[in-house]
């Protein structure tokens, strides 16, 4: 047997390089202020390994851009939509599939089309666009998810999975109001945990008891895949495509942003098999997306999203992928960091109320933690806690917190090495250290929704 090395190698060698600034301490305080201790105010050129999102933030291969370069830019009918339908129609076998510009549109596209008062659409856990989306239409947007998922400490192997019984429950008494049901895999707001082929297949035979059609929020299908692959007693030996295929043979459509395992910069889809469902998306879609052959990308879009969804499923790469995700939260966990566990696909989640009980919720510890993460080694999160989930109450003025208080650190796809990892190891284990130091902060200017992109803030 060959032998197994715990480096981790990237599948890949580097074509062409992008510089990335080395900034000082000093010039980072002064970064700070000027962005009111907003890390979404701060110029990208002066972050140093930018883990904000996976979103859109991957690197394409060479054959990718090659095939851009080949993107037929005609109005109807471009031969990339052809080659983006036969790699979409390859892993899902669906009959229709429309571009988007990105998820949230292919989302508004379905819900605008199903969703009305009255209506209920359950999902593992939904996605913020995906739940803004469906509450637009005043349709109530469900979380089934099993409690595990829900539970921080749990080491259940699929944390993603839909919670069968209260799924059974609602049908039982509710499907009348229920136009469809969804499956985020993996689940991007529960931790980037994923969803077992079981719980796909039970949840499709509890849908199909009662005719409601299931779709799957797809964003991260395979890197759910590979977890099945891992830890799922009976995949060990099956292929990641095979896996694909199976996860998707479950189900009646897809909405997918390309943005994450689609591997491209920009682009989405809505995919499904209902004929009558096709002609209403497809006159919908030309209102806001355009003609359906392009659906608001460019023909060099599709192009590279024919390609990188070849290349998802390459089990070099999501080997590389998912490893390189887990070395970096077990490392923080060795150095005792308290991260949320199992390490999901594409994120590491710090729990910054436990690491710094010192800071009240009310001044923002996973924000103060963010800061200081950026202060010290250039190296930019994103903040799910009370800045984002909180709110200020319009008639007391008092503040009402999140649920939880995380640090998000999310991998951009084939954009950094095992190094740059290492030196964010080293980065968080000297925060760490010194984590009695760090100071709260307080907001000071606040627009009404969708807070953290632009509130300002100031210490404590
Ligand atoms: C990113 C994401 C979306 C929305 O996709 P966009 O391309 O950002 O509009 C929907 N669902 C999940 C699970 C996501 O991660």
């Amino acid at each position: 047997m060959d032998h197994t090395f715990d480096t981790i190698i990237e599948p890949f060698r580097i074509k062409s390089v992008e510089p990335i600034r080395m900034t000082t301490v000093a010039e980072r305080e002064a970064f700070l202020k000027e962005a009111h201790y907003n890390l979404f105010l701060i110029k990208a050129e002066n972050i140093l390994i930018d883990l904000l999102t996976d979103s859109g933030t991957g690197a394409m291969s060479a054959a990718q851009w090659g095939k851009m370069m080949e993107g037929d830019e005609s109005y109807a009918g471009c031969r990339s939509y052809y080659d983006m339908y036969d790699s979409v129609h390859d892993l899902t076998k669906f009959k229709h599939i429309f571009p988007t510009h990105q998820g949230r549109a292919a989302e508004r596209i379905l819900f605008g089309l199903v969703g009305s008062e009255g209506k209920i659409i359950p999902n593992n856990t939904h996605f913020d666009t995906t739940r803004a989306n469906i509450e637009f239409t005043k349709t109530e947007a469900l979380d089934l998810v099993i409690e595990e998922g829900k539970d921080p400490a749990s080491l259940h192997p699929f944390k993603g999975n839909m919670d069968l019984e209260k799924l059974e429950q609602l049908m039982e008494s509710q499907h009348k109001n229920i136009p469809l049901c969804m499956l985020t895999v993996t689940n991007n707001s529960g931790g980037g945990q994923p969803v077992s082929m079981e719980n796909i297949r039970e949840t499709h035979k509890i849908c199909k008891k009662y005719d409601i059609p299931l779709f799957l929020d797809a964003c991260r299908f395979a890197e759910n895949a590979y977890f099945i692959k891992l830890r799922e007693p009976g995949y060990e030996n099956t292929s990641v495509k095979k896996i694909v295929q199976e996860m998707f043979s479950y189900v009646d459509g897809a909405t997918m942003s390309s943005k994450k395992d689609a591997l491209v910069n920009i682009g989405g889809f809505l995919a499904f098999n209902d004929d009558e469902l096709a002609v209403n998306v497809q006159n919908m879609g030309i209102l806001t997306e355009g003609y359906p052959t392009y659906g608001g990308l460019a023909g060099r879009d599709l192009a590279a999203m024919a390609q990188g969804l070849k290349e998802v499923v390459e089990e070099d790469y999501l080997e590389y992928r998912i490893k390189s995700t887990q070395y970096f939260g077990e490392a923080l966990d060795k150095a005792g960091i308290p991260v949320m566990k199992p390490i999901g696909g594409h994120a590491v989640y710090i729990d910054a109320k436990a690491m710094l009980p010192h800071i009240p919720v009310s001044q923002l510890p996973a924000q103060a933690l963010a800061c200081e993460l950026y202060r010290v080694g250039g190296i930019r999160g994103v903040e799910i806690g009370s800045l984002m989930f909180g709110k200020r109450d319009p008639e007391t003025g008092e503040e009402i917190p999140g649920t939880m208080e995380l640090l998000r650190l999310a991998i951009p796809r084939r954009v950094y090495t095992q190094s740059h990892i290492d030196y964010c190891i080293e980065v968080l284990d000297l925060v760490n250290q010194n984590k009695e130091n760090i100071k709260g902060l307080k907001i000071t200017k606040q627009p009404p929704f969708l807070r953290h992109f632009s509130a300002e803030l100031a210490p404590a």
